[in-house]
Formats: structure tokens, sequence, C-alpha cells
């Protein structure tokens, strides 16, 4: 089934994607980019991640709204999790978090960044003694 990506225009072949294969891989670049971005720098404002990574405003805003982020811009709107209503902070709102449980795990941020490693990894074990006694 033949497409006109959303993006760019150009026709290409997919039956559920809404863009050519060479937006959605430019889309998964700016999310990477946005999102270690973010990751580094904690309390940056929308404005700065689209000046910082190049990244254009509608989809920093797409990828917050996606909830994918998880570390958002500091004036982003954080919407709840159960109602979405507009929040402040954290994941859902005072009084969905009321009706929570009350354990809520507050550990500290780790900064994961794992590189694309394009090598593989050989472990060199094909250097094995062969001991075999019967
Ligand atoms: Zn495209
Ligand atoms: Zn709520």
């Amino acid at each position: 089934m033949l497409r006109n990506c959303q993006e760019c225009n150009r026709v290409y072949a997919h039956p559920t994607s809404k863009e050519c294969p060479q937006c959605q891989r430019k889309r998964q670049v700016d999310f990477k980019a946005v999102k270690q971005y973010l990751q580094s720098n904690t309390g940056a404002t929308i404005q700065m991640v689209v000046e910082d990574t190049g990244v254009s405003y509608e989809r920093v805003d797409e990828f917050i709204k996606e909830g994918r982020l998880n570390v958002l811009p500091s004036d982003a709107v954080r919407r709840c999790g159960v109602c979405q209503a507009l929040i402040q902070n954290g994941r859902v709102c005072a009084k969905c978090k009321s009706q929570l449980s009350p354990v809520e795990p507050t550990a500290p941020q780790e900064k994961v960044v794992t590189p694309p490693s394009s090598g593989k990894i050989h472990s060199l074990e094909s250097i094995r003694k062969r001991d075999s006694d019967n």
C-alpha cells in the first residue's frame, strides 16, 4: 500500500506507518537527542531543548505528549496519568495519588546512557581446553 509521508510527502509503501522510513529514522534520532539532552540537562526548558538539539518545537511537544520521556522539560505540561488533570510534578495528581497505594519509589535517576555499539563483542571462549577423559 502506497502512502505519502506526512512529513516529507515522499511516496512510500508501508501498511501502518504515517511516515516514510527516512522520516521515522529521523524521528528516532530526534527522540534520542531530546531524551539524552534532558537527562544531562535536568530542568531545561522546552525552548532550550529546541535550541540545543535542533529538534522542532512541535516534535519536542509531541515527545512530551507521548509520555516516553523519563525526564521532561521544566516547563512541560504534565498531566495526571490517571485522570489527565494538569499537574506540577510527578505522574499522577494529588487526588489520584491518594487513591493509589502510597508506595512510590523515589529512586535517584541514574544516567543510563548507552551509546549504540556497532561492533559485536565476541567472547574469546573459542580457545577452550578440550578436556575429555572417558
Ligand atoms: Zn518522509
Ligand atoms: Zn488524577
